[in-house]
């Protein structure tokens, strides 16, 4: 995958707090990524989705985020993209009944026409496969496939800081693979990528770093392979006595 993408950004998170409706969810996460992979573990209802959406300014949040030192404006999506970040959210949410190219062409909706067109063309070849089927309804492809054109559409806006939730959500164990390899290729070029996996081995496997989320508190942070050794990590996500 050779791309035009901006390098990847440092994140960092401090005292983040975020619900709804007043029912707080997050408390006080404090979190870092940099270039590569950093992956969000823990069990359904920690507030995953709802930390990855807070920092793409899709929910309100308290406490401070910054990419590169610079401030990213709370509860803004819009100010989120253009600082450089970008959510593939859980769900894909694709627009079913537009062609795979119209999808790749919304997610460059910032950028000038001449630009969309420069990235149009990369991501098709980045994605052969989307190439092939510019053309084809969204909604008719298949989940890995959607979840590809999902990814490829965030990569349309250029991000130095790409958030994926759950990329292998539903999908047979060899599309499962091709969309992590996906995340690796990305992060290969520089890209910093933050993911929300239920596949812990696999994740930690292709991962630099690892926080497990409990109840909406971090309660355990460090380097991917130490997690993956890490007794508790195995005992609640790997099945091992
Ligand atoms: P999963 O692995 O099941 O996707 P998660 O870790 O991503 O879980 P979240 O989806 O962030 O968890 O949910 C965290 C908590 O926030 C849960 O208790 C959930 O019920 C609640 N929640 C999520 N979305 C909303 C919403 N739109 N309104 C009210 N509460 C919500």
């Amino acid at each position: 995958m050779t791309t035009t993408a901006a390098t990847g950004a440092s994140l960092a998170v401090r005292g983040l707090g975020a619900g709804y409706n007043g029912l707080e969810v997050l408390r006080d996460i404090t979190l870092d990524a940099q270039p590569g992979i950093t992956v969000i573990l823990g069990p359904n209802g920690a507030g995953k989705t709802t930390l990855l959406k807070a920092l793409a300014g899709l929910l309100p949040r308290r406490g401070s985020v910054q990419l590169d030192g610079r401030d990213v404006p709370a509860g803004n999506a819009t100010a989120c993209v253009r600082s450089g970040m970008a959510l593939v959210a859980e769900g894909r949410q694709l627009f079913a009944q537009m062609s795979v190219a119209e999808n790749l062409e919304l997610g460059g909706w910032l950028a000038t026409p001449a630009e969309r067109a420069e990235r149009l063309a990369q991501a098709f070849a980045d994605f052969p496969r989307l190439h092939e089927r510019a053309q084809q309804l969204a909604g008719t492809m298949s989940g890995g496939e959607q979840q590809m054109v999902a990814v490829a559409r965030a990569m349309m806006s250029h991000p130095r800081l790409l958030m994926l939730d759950e990329p292998s959500l539903g999908l047979a164990p060899r599309m499962v693979d091709e969309l992590l390899a996906i995340a690796q290729r990305i992060a290969a070029q520089g890209v910093t990528v933050l993911m929300v996996e239920q596949n812990v081995r696999k994740a930690l496997q292709i991962a630099q770093r690892g926080y497990v989320l409990e109840r909406g508190r971090i309660v355990a942070a460090d380097d991917a392979q130490a997690l993956l050794r890490s007794d508790a990590v195995r005992r609640a996500y790997l099945g091992v006595a």
